[in-house]
Order: structure tokens, then C-alpha cells, then sequence
């Protein structure tokens, strides 16, 4: 008796000592917990996943973005201990600012001057240098993008890691989200949904899951969520002849005005689309702490509002897997205070009001 559970003991070590650490920040990316959404499942008669980003070392689905952008410059022959360059209003340059110090690179941040305080104070604790610049449209010049490409273009031995257009953004996600989904499933995903800024987290997993799909006759379909504001939507309804757009959001690192080059890798298979207004949002937001004690953000919300969507109009049984893209720390502020709610009109039904704790 002593002897089997001894042996036991002596697996189970066997399993903890193989797996006992990994390699760094970098090595932290990945591997996230892919999390059972009951009261949403139940609701549909689905399986409703999200897979939980959140928890990437810092703190967002961008981790893996921005290692791989960054990766993608050292093959193409970067220096150790040169400059990388990115225009991004938040989880990116988060990701990038620890990417850049556990690698040893400066970090160069451009981003739009409407942003909050408290982003800008992070990522200059994580070392950057944050150049706040005028909030213009893509088609400025003085846009914080193309200021970002033309700082990188005028000094030495630095890169411009343009997350929107690099399309080893959604290789991470094609090399190591999409992987992850099917094996945490064990091929057993009907379908993925989620909201897109550069398109990367979609475009790279819905060409995984699609590829190895069809590898065994099957077919995983992916789908486009949009936030008010954003031209996808139309874009998808039209058949790529429309960009309309209407209303504005709340949620913040989605929508977009464009087809991006990581967008484009993967638009064309997509099996549609939908647009997700945010008082569906909001809720969501406070649903979410309220059922499953999980505290996201709104493009989190907003992809669980979508998957719930698409898995009532999919029929009872399928698997639904979306993104739970970050925490809502980063929103506090904003997301659970009465008066900022107010002042977008934003109704919180009374058994959730509780939640509302921010005057
Ligand atoms: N949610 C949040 C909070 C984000 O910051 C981003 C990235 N901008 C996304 C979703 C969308 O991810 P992707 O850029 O891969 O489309």
C-alpha cells in the first residue's frame, strides 16, 4: 500500500520538477487557461470558453504580440541593445516595454495625447520613453503611427515594429494561441469569435484553427465582432464594398477604420460578423464579476457578448471559444464609476448596481 502511493508521489514530483520553471519574462507568454464560462454555457446549451489572456505576464493578449514583433526584427538582423519603436495607445507598448527591458532594448512609445495618465506613468515605470503626440487621423501625417516609423527611420540601429501591418503579429497568434485553443479543446471548437484592433489575435488563430480543421474534415468557423464606430462590420456585410461606420464605443484597443495587413491574411475565410453595442457591453462587463468573479475589460465583455451571440444562433452543443483580452484594472476608473456611466449613458441594471462602487 505504502509502496503505490509512494510511487504516486514519486510521478506526480516526476511531472512538477519537468515543468518547475520557465524562461524568463518571455518564457511567462502563453499557455493561458482556457476558462469554462458556466452561466453563459448553460444559458445557450453551449460550451462557451474564454480563453484567458489576461493572465500573460503582462497582463494582455498583446505579450504575444509584441514578443513576436520583436523576434521578427532580430531575424531580420537587429542589433542587441538597439531601439524599438511603436506607435500604440496601450496593451502593445505594455507588452513591448517589458519585452524591450527583459531583452535589454530601449523602448520608444508614440501615442495619441488623449490618452490616460495612468498608461503613460506605466509604461514609463516599465522603462519607456512616451512621447505623447496630437490625436489625428491615419490619413495625418502627423499621426502617432507614422511619427513612430519616421523617428525609428532617423536614428541608428532601431525598428519600427508597426504592429498594425507586420504580420508576425498574427503569427503569434497562429504559432501559439490557435495550437493552444484546439489542444485545450482537443479539437473539439466549432467556432471562434473576437473583436479586432490590428486583426492579429483573429486572423492568426482563425487560419489555425481553419488549417488543421479541414486536416480532419472539419471546418471551425471564425467570426468578426465590432464595436460601434468601427467600418469591419459593413466592410464584412457588404462583401468588402462598404466601410461605414456609426456611433462611437467605450471599449478601447478595438475597431478599426481599415483592413489591416494582418486583417487581410485572413478576412476572406471568415464566416461573418457582427456588431455588439455596448450598453450589451457594459453589462457584460458587470455580469461577468457577478457570474464567474472575473474582472475584465470592455473588449473583454464585448467578445463574450459576441460568443454568447453566435453560439444561440450556432443551436445547443456547440463549442464557442473567444478572448477575455485583459483585466479591468487598466479601466477602473472609467468602467465603474456612476459618473462616468452617466455621462455615456450607460444604464446598469439595479441587481448589478452594487458593482458601481466609484462615485
Ligand atoms: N482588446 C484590447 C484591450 C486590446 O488592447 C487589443 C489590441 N489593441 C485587442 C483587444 C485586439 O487585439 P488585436 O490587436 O490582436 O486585434
Amino acid at each position: 500500500m505504502n509502496r503505490i502511493v509512494l510511487k504516486k508521489v514519486s510521478v506526480l514530483w516526476r511531472g512538477f520538477a519537468t515543468n518547475s520553471h520557465v524562461d524568463g519574462f518571455i518564457g511567462a507568454i502563453g499557455n493561458t487557461p482556457l476558462i469554462k464560462l458556466k452561466r453563459l454555457s448553460e444559458e445557450t446549451g453551449c460550451t462557451i470558453l474564454g480563453k484567458a489572456e489576461f493572465q500573460n505576464p503582462g497582463g494582455s493578449v498583446k505579450d504575444r504580440a509584441a514578443l513576436y514583433v520583436v523576434k521578427d526584427a532580430e531575424e531580420k538582423g537587429r542589433q542587441p541593445g538597439g531601439t524599438v519603436v511603436e506607435g500604440t495607445a496601450g496593451n502593445t507598448g505594455i507588452g513591448l516595454a517589458h519585452v524591450c527591458r527583459s531583452k535589454g532594448y530601449k523602448c520608444v512609445i508614440y501615442m495619441p495625447n488623449t490618452q490616460s495618465q495612468e498608461k503613460i506613468d506605466l509604461l514609463q515605470m516599465l522603462g519607456a520613453d512616451v512621447r505623447p503626440v496630437p490625436a489625428v487621423a491615419y490619413e495625418n501625417p502627423e499621426n502617432y503611427n507614422h511619427q513612430a516609423k519616421r523617428y525609428a527611420e532617423s536614428i541608428s540601429n532601431a525598428v519600427w515594429t508597426d504592429q498594425f501591418d507586420n504580420i508576425a503579429n498574427a503569427r503569434a497568434h497562429y504559432e501559439t494561441t490557435g495550437p493552444e485553443i484546439w489542444a485545450q479543446t482537443k479539437g473539439t471548437v466549432h467556432a471562434f469569435i473576437c473583436a479586432t484592433g490590428t486583426g492579429g489575435t483573429l486572423a492568426g488563430v482563425g487560419r489555425f484553427l481553419r488549417e488543421v480543421s479541414a486536416k480532419e474534415g472539419k471546418k471551425v468557423e471564425s467570426w468578426l465582432a465590432d464595436p460601434p464606430g468601427s467600418v469591419l462590420d459593413s466592410y464584412m456585410n457588404s462583401g468588402g464594398k462598404l466601410m461605414e461606420r456609426s456611433g462611437s464605443s467605450i471599449t478601447e484597443g478595438i475597431g478599426q477604420g481599415r483592413v489591416t495587413q494582418n486583417l487581410a491574411t485572413e478576412i476572406g475565410n471568415l464566416s461573418g460578423s457582427m456588431t455588439i453595442p455596448d450598453e450589451k457591453s457594459i453589462e457584460m462587463v458587470y455580469r461577468l464579476l457577478d457570474e464567474e468573479g472575473l474582472y475584465v475589460g470592455a473588449s473583454t465583455a464585448l467578445n463574450v457578448v459576441a460568443a454568447y451571440e453566435l453560439a444561440r444562433k450556432l443551436g445547443p452543443g456547440r463549442t464557442v471559444v473567444t478572448v477575455l483580452c485583459d483585466g479591468a484594472y487598466r479601466y477602473q476608473t472609467r468602467l465603474f464609476s456612476r459618473k462616468w456611466l452617466e455621462s455615456k449613458s450607460l444604464n446598469i441594471p439595479d441587481h448589478l448596481r452594487k458593482y458601481v462602487v466609484l462615485p
